[in-house]
């Protein structure tokens, strides 16, 4: 029997080689073909394997108070799974069970390395580099679940719901941690704001996580929304951008 690697060599040689994080040890197989989530990263050749994907809840004052909730909680998280992301480019299907498919426009970390409980100081060395996000959200069936105090699993969590455009290497871009954060929808500005209006900024975003759960190599964190969230229907098409970071492009079909 064939096992991962050798699959892999045949079918794109080096290049694909080094997109996927999880291969077969020698002498292992695996029952089926399973491949590993990536996103390019700009300017190289290497692709970015995903390992996890985890989001803040609520990181802008203006959004919390848009929802109506308690400006003093700490920062939480949630997750999206790995298969669940959309390459920059993309068409998502407007999603089943929901009738309220809301954007919301993020910075995203991509994390190189990790450990648990990761002091604020030290956080940054652990960063990959950035890239343009959309959390996008069944926004009644996340609600309909948080007034039952229901996990948002179903709200948060289900096809499509990732898009991400290419990694932008921290040693190209610098630190970010300000810098101007615009969605537009059909052309017509929907969220606006600068990254410094974040409460919790990306390093105490690290460090909260990693107290949490173990932070690694392929880890993508999506660092929370601004103000300004609101639905998409079929036929509308999205473009999120950030300073440095580049655009985003995904329609609604
Ligand atoms: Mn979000």
């Amino acid at each position: 029997m064939t096992n991962r690697r050798d699959l892999l060599t045949l079918a794109g040689g080096a290049t694909l080689l080094a997109a996927t994080s999880v291969e077969a040890a020698p002498g292992k197989t695996y029952a089926f073909d399973l491949p590993v989530p990536s996103l390019p990263v700009v300017g190289r050749k290497e692709r970015f394997p995903i390992r996890r994907i985890y989001c803040v809840g609520r990181n802008y004052l203006a959004h919390i108070r848009e929802l109506n909730h308690d400006e003093r909680e700490p920062p939480f998280f949630f997750a999206k799974q790995r298969d669940m992301l959309v390459q920059n480019g993309e068409t998502i299907r407007y999603p089943s069970l929901t009738h309220n498919f809301h954007h919301e426009l993020e910075l995203v970390v991509a994390m190189k390395s990790g450990a648990q409980n990761i002091p604020v100081e030290q956080a940054e060395r652990h960063i990959y580099g950035y890239a343009v996000g959309l959390d996008m959200t069944r926004r009644d069936l996340q609600q309909a679940e948080a007034k039952k105090e229901h996990p948002w699993e179903i709200g948060k969590s289900f096809e499509q719901c990732a898009p991400c455009n290419a990694v932008r290497r921290i040693d190209d871009v610098g630190p970010i941690n300000s810098g101007k954060l615009e969605l537009l929808v059909n052309g017509q500005v929907r969220q606006s704001t600068d990254l410094k209006n974040m409460i919790w900024n990306v390093a105490e975003i690290i460090h909260h996580l990693s107290l949490q759960v173990g932070i690694e190599a392929g880890d993508l964190i999506y660092t929370g929304t601004p103000e300004g969230v609101g639905p998409v229907a079929a036929g509308d098409k999205m473009r999120g951008s950030i300073d440095k970071l580049g655009a985003l492009d995904i329609a609604v079909a």
